[in-house]
């Protein structure tokens, strides 16, 4: 985030305060997690000292913070101002008295709970009444804007290219251990742009039939079918991705099987459009999935929501009656796991639109063949 994206967080701020206005939200108070840097493009560290963003209905956003911590933030003028505050200091004293006790309070879900309850001996609950700032940040949130569709097509494409390397033989199998490999592509996750790994699962043979296997001592052997799933953040989003390879020819119960699966992918991504319901996309994936017989195999939900964190709202799974809306972001990750055999997974990052889904990732959907 630069300076350049002031207008960005005026917007957003804009569209917070709207959303106050909708859910009768007076006041509304963001403290560590990511819906600071969301509305500021200042990601806290999670300090026992008190940063808080400080939202009024009517009236400019400060941001409350450690002295020591201010340099740190890009100032953003027009979007809210700072209000550092000294190590004697009493830093809820300073929040409540920026605004007179609201009738309605939005709190941040991952707020220090010591804060709050000191909070409440400023703005007590006959005042006051307390609801979770979710009520006014989770429908921003889902629709992600511009500037947040070209970060996650940006950390998209750098887990693209990890794909890429995967399925061009350049990241060695045989012979080497499931750890080493997940170990080779997160490097190749940060040389590719990605400032965290957030994992990289590398499943072989029967241990792919685990959907979160994590990666250990097991050597990969010829022969095997490899199930690789992983992401990292890049510029504050996330990417994720599922590819699997073959260690040699596959068998023609795997091959069959991966037909299956890619179909279902398929069939999942075009669910997936503006209108429909996210659970639609879970119906659409597990319904080609199901009438080719392996109903009974796909044994979790078809996605999750994606963006600032590598799972959030929306997810795509059955009872999830949310309407899609332009600018939701999720996985569409079908799975088919026979116990004790094989596994396999294709995943790819969607994001809802006017005029179709768009993929956030274009790397081989095919079952590629090495050695
Ligand atoms: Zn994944
Ligand atoms: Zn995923
Ligand atoms: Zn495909």
């Amino acid at each position: 985030m630069t300076p350049a994206d002031t207008a960005v967080f005026i917007d957003r701020l804009a569209r917070a305060r709207a959303s106050m206005e909708a859910n009768g939200v007076d006041t509304l108070l963001v403290s560590v997690g990511s819906d600071l840097p969301y509305l500021t493009g200042y990601e806290a560290m999670p300090l026992e000292r008190l940063t808080m963003l400080v939202v009024p209905r009517h009236g400019e956003a400060t941001l409350v913070i450690p002295r020591l911590e201010a340099p740190r933030v890009v100032e953003q003028p027009g979007a809210f101002s700072l209000r550092p505050w000294n190590e004697t200091d009493d830093p809820v004293a300073i929040v409540a008295g920026l605004v007179s006790a609201p009738a309605v309070a939005a709190v941040g879900d991952t707020m220090w709970a010591r804060f709050l309850v000191e909070l409440l001996g400023h703005w007590p609950t006959d005042r006051t009444r307390y609801v979770r700032g979710t009520a006014v940040m989770n429908d921003l949130r889902m629709r992600k804007d511009a500037a947040e569709i070209a970060a996650l097509q940006a950390a998209g494409a750098a887990a693209d290219r990890v794909a890429a390397q995967l399925h061009a033989g350049e990241i060695p199998m045989v012979g080497r251990t499931e750890a080493e490999v997940s170990a080779d592509i997160s490097a190749r996750l940060l040389a590719e742009g990605h400032d965290v790994v957030n994992f990289a699962i590398v499943a072989a043979g029967e241990n792919a039939a685990s959907p979160h296997h994590h990666p250990g001592p097991r050597v990969i052997l010829d022969g095997e079918l490899v199930l690789c799933d992983f992401g990292g953040t890049m510029a504050g989003y996330c990417s994720d991705i599922t590819r699997c390879v073959h260690l040699g020819p596959p068998s023609n119960e795997i091959a069959e099987a991966y037909d299956v699966l890619h179909a279902a992918h398929a069939a999942g991504v075009a669910a997936g459009v503006v209108g429909a319901q996210c659970q639609d996309v879970d119906r659409a994936a597990r319904k080609v999935i199901t009438d080719a017989g392996y109903g009974e195999y796909f044994i979790h939900r078809t996605g999750h929501g994606i963006g600032m964190e590598a799972h959030e709202d929306p997810y795509m799974v059955e009872g999830n009656s949310l309407p899609i809306a332009a600018g939701h972001a999720f996985s569409v990750e079908p799975g088919i796991y026979v116990a004790g055999q094989w596994g396999m997974r294709l995943e790819d990052i969607v994001v809802a639109a006017d005029g179709g889904p768009l993929s956030m990732n274009h790397a081989n959907h095919s079952l590629v063949t090495l050695g």
